[in-house]
């Protein structure tokens, strides 16, 4: 950079230069296991192979790259890589509508976007990277599927799932939007019952729960993700009574209304409750049952109006002796979960409700003494959250290693015969599975009889693929291929999990929520025994989203903001600067192109500085100074500096991206404005001032590293430093190359 010819600033030349200088030296390579260098895996999410990189990606992403080279940057040794979630509907329907199989359309895609993120200088760990849709990839999710059905947490069920007539598929409940429509054509959901297969996620609830408070304890759970971990779990606190029948029954009635018990009317059970069937035992209400789960309702119909509720023509005893009418209800679920709950209507807006609707008498008056003997109620805690579906009816999945036989029944498919391929020449159209008309994948024979046999033609449902898509990028690549035994009894594994950080947009609380029952059960089976807590990830950043105009970006408001076309204006800095620095992560980003205009403006002239501060340098020449004045004012400069390090490292640690940036910028107005008293005092600068000059210059670009690395890494040269590993070193710390 000697020949003074980049006195401009172009991105795109600066951007290629440096990316062609990372990919030469294999600068985001994961580094070697070494117990005593702090190291840490930070989780970026598994993007959907949707087409397109957009510009809630950038955001996400930008915030992680930041976040690990600002932790190389200080000498740890960071994972930082991932997968593409390539399975499911979004792949699916793509494939339609481009009229090529759906492998052909996800390769296609992860290539388009790998190309994008690149150009954005993110530091993943490419040779690290994966598709779940890839054979050697899905088997993880074959495996563990046999792993917990062995262990009981996944179970063949016939219950009410969400069904999807025109998408002609069952949806898991994140899938069915509030309304109770379907997430991918908006249509009516119904709940029907099928066979299905379940995720036992209801065995670690309470786990689940009881751990919150040491995530929170931890510091590094943000307040979305806890709070989405709540959300998920719907905990209600109330009391339980076990009631009686007088005839030997009994039940355990909960409310959240502990005074209230001496109120109750009624009694409602959930059609999920395991012994509702006991209750329909008389024939009419046995039929009324099988109607209500085979017919199902409108999703839609949440009101308490219209949600059917069926008499038993049974009565529990009440704890004052009083016979309350027992009635099976879906209308417990959404509130309780798959619960039996008393019917108190002076106190329930549903359960006043479904009184009228069936004439019974309450008093609304009347402030009923506590009658209800306490010594009876037992505080109890109740969960929304509940098993859910993995099978779907489509063909773009990982196939269900199970195969059905004759003879011997429910056939696991053993773990050495995996992965059960999917075939690749599969045309989805939409509707119906066309995996289940493919008689060269149905007709098998029993793995353990030899008879012919029939294979499960349900795939599992991408969410399932979501349970260890956070695990592989810890595997070296030689040992990709190995049996998964060998891969999870890696050192690798325990060196990197738990992830210090997983950083993910606010929507995935369902997902994590589903990592930390898995990793639980995996912990408890046996192969991640290694994580007493159960917990995946250490640390969660949950940011939300990019929004425009006050409103989600969609092609149909024409709101959308592409980041291809932002780059070719700006340049990848301005634009992952431009993110980090609009919003905290914690808030939706309201799109504006000035952030993106502040930011290239700020960027070009820590460029020009540079550049004429190196310049006077090279022309030589100012005489060393003795003015005092102006050593206070040097002096002065060289106590700003360690105040911005110490305030940006703070930032940085807590991932406040869009603070450090602030406090990068007011470093360089301080500097800009040195400059200009001294040279409006002086008409020059003495070689003492340049010299500050610089130094502060180069303790600036080492902030600015993690977050416009191009020209970070590009200035630090021109100041005469080493271009060395992943990053440009943090201030105070110095790469010495082992010798
Ligand atoms: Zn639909
Ligand atoms: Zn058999």
């Amino acid at each position: 950079m000697s020949d003074g010819i980049n006195t401009r600033y172009e991105p795109h030349a600066v951007e290629a230069r440096r990316q062609a200088a990372w990919r030469e030296r294999d600068a985001f390579r994961t580094p070697p296991l070494l117990d005593d260098q702090p190291h840490l895996y930070i989780k970026p999410s598994a993007p959907f192979t949707s087409g397109n990189v957009h510009i809630g990606h950038v955001r996400s992403y930008s915030i992680g790259d930041a976040y690990a080279r600002f932790r190389r940057a200080r000498g740890d040794a960071v994972l930082f890589a991932f997968g593409f979630d390539a399975f499911g509907l979004p792949a699916e329907l793509g494939a339609i509508a481009g009229g090529e199989p759906p492998s052909d359309w996800v390769n296609r895609c992860a290539t388009h976007m790998t190309g994008q993120l690149e150009r954005l200088g993110f530091s993943f760990d490419w040779e690290r990277s994966f598709l779940s849709s890839d054979a050697i990839m899905y088997r993880w999710s074959q495996w563990l599927f046999l792993t917990l059905f062995e262990a009981g947490l996944v179970y063949r069920g016939s219950g009410n799932v969400d069904w999807c007539e025109h998408c002609q598929t069952t949806l898991a409940s994140a899938q069915v939007e509030p309304g109770g429509t379907c997430w991918r054509c908006h249509g009516p959901v119904r709940l029907i019952e099928l066979p299905q297969w379940y995720l036992k996620i209801s065995a670690y609830v309470e786990e689940n729960d009881a751990r919150l408070g040491e995530r929170e304890a931890s510091g590094i759970w943000d307040e979305v993700a806890l709070a989405s971990q709540r959300i998920v779990l719907g905990r209600v606190d109330g009391v339980e009574v076990e009631l009686s029948t007088g005839d030997g029954g009994e039940l355990a009635v909960f409310t959240p209304y502990a005074d209230a018990v001496g109120q109750a009317r009624f009694v409602l059970i959930s059609a999920r409750h395991r012994d509702a069937d006991v209750w329909a035992s008389e024939p009419r209400v046995a039929v009324e049952l099988e109607q209500l789960r085979s017919g199902g309702w409108e999703r839609s119909s949440r009101e308490a109006e219209t949600i059917p509720v069926i008499d038993t023509g049974r009565t529990l005893l009440s704890p004052t002796g009083e016979p309350l009418p027992v009635y099976i209800t879906p209308l417990v679920d959404a509130r309780f979960g798959a619960t039996a709950v008393f019917g108190i209507p002076t106190h329930d807006r549903t359960d006043e409700v479904v009184a009228r609707r069936l004439g019974i008498d309450f008093d609304e008056a009347v402030e009923a003494p506590a009658a209800a003997p306490s010594g009876d109620a037992s505080p109890a805690v109740r969960y929304k959250a509940f098993d859910w579906v993995v099978s779907r009816q489509r063909s773009w999945g990982t196939p269900i290693p199970i195969v059905y036989c004759e003879r011997c029944g429910t056939v696991p498919v053993p773990r050495e015969q995996l992965p059960v391929e999917l075939p690749l020449d599969i045309r989805p159209t939409g509707t119906g599975n066309p995996l289940a008309e493919l008689a060269e994948f149905v007709n098998t024979s029993c793995p353990t009889c030899g008879e012919p046999a029939r294979r499960e033609t349900d795939t599992l449902d991408c969410h399932f693929d979501a349970l260890w898509l956070w695990i592989p990028a810890c595997v070296p690549p030689e040992a990709r291929e190995d049996s998964l035994e060998d891969i999870l009894a890696l050192a690798d594994l325990r060196h990197w999990l738990p992830s210090e950080r997983l950083v993910a947009g606010s929507d995935s609380g369902n997902f994590v929520f589903d990592q930390r029952t898995v990793t639980k059960a995996l912990r408890d089976i046996g192969p991640l025994s290694f994580l007493a807590d159960g917990e995946p990830f250490a640390g969660c950043l949950f940011h939300e989203m990019v929004i425009s105009d006050g409103r989600k970006m969609s092609k149909h408001l024409g709101n959308v903001v592409d980041p291809d076309e932002l780059v070719r204006r700006y340049g990848a800095d301005t634009v992952r600067m431009a993110v980090l620095f609009a919003a905290r992560p914690q808030r939706s980003l309201n799109w504006s192109d000035s952030a993106v205009l502040r930011c290239h403006r700020f960027l070009n002239q820590v460029w020009d500085l540079t550049q004429t501060t190196l310049a006077r340098t090279r022309d030589g020449a100012e005489e060393p100074d003795k003015d005092t004045s102006e050593h206070l004012r040097t002096k002065l400069l060289t106590q700003w500096c360690p105040n911005a390090v110490e305030r940006t490292t703070a930032d940085m640690e807590n991932l406040e991206m869009h603070s450090a940036v602030r406090n990068v910028m007011r470093l360089f107005d301080r500097i800009k404005d040195f400059e200009k008293k001294v040279l409006a005092r002086e008409q020059r600068l003495s070689r003492a001032n340049v010299d500050a000059l610089l130094d502060a210059l180069a303790i600036l670009v080492q902030l600015l590293g993690p977050v416009v690395p191009h020209m970070a890494e590009e200035l630090w040269i021109a100041l005469g430093r080493e271009e060395h590993g992943a990053q440009t070193p943090w201030p105070g710390v110095s790469f010495e190359v082992p010798a």
